[in-house]
Order: structure tokens, then sequence, then C-alpha cells
């Protein structure tokens, strides 16, 4: 009896194994058929030269947002402004161009089949402000524009002055050539994405709206090139393509009872009430899951990885809960696959012997696709069953997280993409992957499906961050990768 349960196992195991490893051979790459040589796309050298010129002259205008807009250095953003009509002339000759909002440019450039959808690409002037603390740790002058040991130094080098620069670029090459796109496009270029981009992409998102234009595809910044952040590619470049974003959801907990002299106090205290609500939180999580943005990375990138990894996510019917714990072992891999949530600020007391009466403690959540913020909210509030700490949603500071429908790859966008990041990086893997982030192109969400989050450069440093900075090789990809795209534009 004991023999025959145990060949029984045996065969069974047997069998799981086979089953395994077939699917694992059968797991084969899904990457396009490679195109055929093109007359070479490259510009000349001088020609190059001069678009990293401009863009050095982009990074010295101090277009910073703040919340408070009126703080915004007008001067600046104007100074940009005329600095783009005196270095594109065609563009500003044959293009139309509306001042949105004040500052944010929204460019017309008419297609010749004006019965196919347009296609919409953005970028931003704006930056972020740099933290005066920091000043001096910074290599190069912080908007200087600084070009040296092959990089461009500064403030919105990355984000988002080469996507917007190499987009005027493009257009103004392809117009001196009489180059004029199937598709009508419009080049949307906004002046507050960093602090949530209402005043400039959301009124342009609602103009278009207003006059009834459908997109094909809206191509905003967002993901990358990666060569080192994608473990068991050995250095191969991986291009995440954003095929869908994450939400975010603003709450507030607080609560309010009695105060009083520090000397005789209370056993309850608003301030124990809400750090004792942020430490239950602490102590639970969303729940992980491979949305489908992650499940087509999976079977994008799983089949060039190696055999151990390969076989994981061939067979993710079992082992989706070992590819879930390895993803929660960084940030960077948890914020891809659950909700996150995370206290921002927190506010009370006024004095030492004052025994404040309110607390408030701010908690922002990153919303998976799929959980909606009103089941988010629910489920925080379950987590929290302490009538006396208030869970409140922040107005305006929520979005729902894009919806994941259809195969992204399929479409004509997402195609394009794959296709000119190709001509620019020739051995690359292209993906989609979840954006987990914010950017303007999320106020287009309700105009199309087809949203793509994607930068043409590879391995971006210290955006927001101190010595921001991008590589000229990654700028050159951004200048052939939108006139590519821009010429291709069927
Ligand atoms: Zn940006």
């Amino acid at each position: 009896m004991l023999r025959k349960t145990f060949l029984f196992l045996l065969l069974a195991l047997g069998l799981l194994l086979a089953v395994l490893v077939v699917n694992t051979l059968r797991f084969t790459p899904k990457q396009p058929a490679a195109l055929p040589a093109r007359p070479a796309m490259a510009r000349a050298a001088a020609e190059s030269d001069s678009a990293l010129a401009h863009l050095q002259r982009l990074v010295r205008f101090q277009t910073v947002s703040y919340e408070d807009s009126s703080r915004l250095d007008t001067a600046q953003f104007l100074g940009l402004h005329r600095f783009l009509r005196r270095t594109y002339p065609r563009l500003h000759r044959q293009l139309s161009r509306e001042l949105v909002g004040r500052y944010t440019l929204l460019y017309r450039w008419a297609g010749r089949d004006s019965s196919l959808r347009p296609a919409v690409l953005l970028a931003h002037q704006d930056v972020v402000p740099i933290e005066p603390a920091t000043r001096g740790q910074w290599r190069f002058p912080p908007f200087g524009g600084t070009v040296a040991e092959g990089q461009l130094w500064g403030r919105g080098s990355t984000d988002n002055k080469a996507n917007l620069t190499a987009q005027c670029e493009a257009v103004e090459h392809l117009l001196a050539q009489g180059v004029q796109p199937e598709r009508t496009v419009y080049f949307v270029f906004g002046h507050d994405e960093e602090v949530g981009g209402k005043a400039g992409a959301r009124r342009v998102a609602g103009l278009l709206r207003q006059r009834g234009v459908v997109p094909e595809f809206v191509l905003d910044e967002g993901l990358f090139v990666t060569a080192e952040r994608i473990p068991g590619m050995q250095g191969r470049p991986v291009a995440l393509i954003g095929t869908a974003e994450k939400g975010f959801l603003t709450l507030e907990l607080s609560a309010a009872v009695n105060g009083g002299h520090s000397s005789i106090p209370e056993a309850t205290t608003a301030l124990g009430l809400v750090s004792q609500a942020v430490t239950t939180l602490n102590g639970h999580a969303f729940e992980a899951a491979l949305t489908p943005s992650m499940q087509q990375f999976a079977d994008h990138v799983g089949p060039h990885l190696p055999f151990g990894q390969r076989l994981a996510f061939a067979n993710r019917w079992l082992f989706t809960p070992l590819i879930l714990s390895t993803y929660l072992k960084s940030a960077g891999g948890a914020a891809a696959v659950r909700t996150t949530m995370v206290p921002t600020i927190f506010q009370s007391g006024v004095k030492d012997n004052v025994v404040p009466t309110a607390a408030r403690a701010t908690l922002n959540l990153r919303l998976l696709p799929g959980l909606s913020s009103a089941a988010a909210l629910a489920q925080v509030r379950a987590w929290l069953p302490d009538p006396r700490v208030k869970v409140t949603v922040v107005p305006n500071e929520i979005a729902e997280p894009s919806p994941e429908t259809g195969q992204p790859a399929a479409a004509l966008g997402y195609q394009l993409i794959e296709r000119h990041i190709r001509q620019q990086v020739p051995e690359v893997i292209t993906t989609p992957f979840l954006f987990v982030a914010a950017s303007d192109s999320r106020h287009f969400a309700t105009l199309t499906p087809n949203v793509y989050k994607f930068s043409p450069m590879t391995d971006p440093v210290a955006l927001h961050g101190i010595n921001e900075h991008l590589s000229v090789a990654s700028f050159q990809h951004c200048l052939g990768f939108y006139e590519g795209l821009l010429r291709d534009l069927r």
C-alpha cells in the first residue's frame, strides 16, 4: 500500500515537472521582427550639437513650479516661450499655437489625412525646485545646463526638457525636409505638471474633448529603457513602456479631544489617537497581485531570463505567490504589485506644556489598477475601527487607477514606440509595464485608452534629486526616436 502511494506520488511529481518544463520551453520571445534596414536616421553631427545647445539653453530657464501658483516666476516661462519661437521658426510658422492656462503651450500640426485620429505628444516645461540645503552638493550649477563627462547636467535635463527639446527639434527638422505627417499631431507642453497639471494639461484635455478630438494615442514621459533594473537580464536593455498607471488617494486621519495643561494629562490625547492609528495601519498591507500590465511584462521579459526565473514566469499558475514575494522584497518591486500607503505629514501641538486638542496625519495611497479609491477608503476605515479617529479624503487629491483593458501591444501607438526605440537601441527588449507615479497624461485617460508613458532614455539619474543629469547618448536617442515616430505616423 505504502509502496503504491509512493509510486503514485513519484508519478505525479514527474508529471508536474514535465508540465513545468514543457511550459518553459514553449515560453518564447514576443518581440516583433526586426525592421528592414532604413536609410540612416542619424543626424549630422553639427545638427546634434545645435540640438544639445538648445537643450542647454532650455535648462537655464528656471521654470520652477510651486503648489502656490503665485510664486511662479512668470518671466522664466515667457522667456522660454520666446526662446522656442526664435529657435524653431518653421514650427511656429506652420503649426497653430495656443496658450492654455496662461503658460501651457498647445501646438497643432495638421496631418495630410484628416480622417485619421490624431496623436498627442506631451512634455512639460516646469521643474521641481532645488532644496536650498542641497545647493552646495551639486557638482555643476543646477540651472547651468553644463555639458561635461558625456552628460548634460541640471534640473530639468531629464525631467522633462530633453523630451520637449527633442520634439521641437524633430518637427523643425522634418519641416525643413518638407515632411508632413499623415495624422494630425498635437503637442502639449504643460507648465504645472510637477504640481498636478490642473491649470495646464487638464484644461488642454478638456479643450480637446470640447472640440471632439479623439486621439489615436497619447505619449507622455514616464518609464524608460533600463539596463540595470531588471534582475536576470545581465545588462541587456529593456524598454519599459508604461501602458497603465496607478491611481492615487490622499487621506487625512484626524482626532479632536479635550486638551489642557500637560501637568494633568488625560489618558487619551488627540496626538496619541492619531499616532496609534498610523501604527495600526503600518501593520496592515493591501493584497499584492500581478495586474494585466505586469502579467504582460512577465510574458515579454520572461522568455529572456535565465532558466530558473523563466520557469517561474512561464508557470505563473503555480509560482505567482513566489514571484510576488520576490517583488515585495524591494520598494520598487512592491510598488509595482500592490497598493502602497505611507504617512507623509503629521501635524499637532503648539507648545511643550499644552496638550493639543487636535492632531492630523496625511496618508498617501497609490492604487493598483483594479482597486477603486472608494474600495481603498473602505479598507482603511475597516482597519481603523476606533470612531474617535476620522478618516477623510483630501479634496482634489484623488485619481482612479487606469482601467487595464485589451492588449496594448496590439495598438498602433504602442507598436510605433516599440519600433522607434528599437531603431535607437537595436538590442532592446520592449514590454508593457505599470507606471507607479502620475504625470500629465492621466488627464487624457478619458479621451483614449491608449495612453503611453515612456521616454526614450536609458537609466536617467537623479530625477527630482541632486545632480540630475542626462547622457548625451540618451538625448541623441530622444532626437532620433521622436523624429522617426513622427515621420512614421501613419
Ligand atoms: Zn516629469
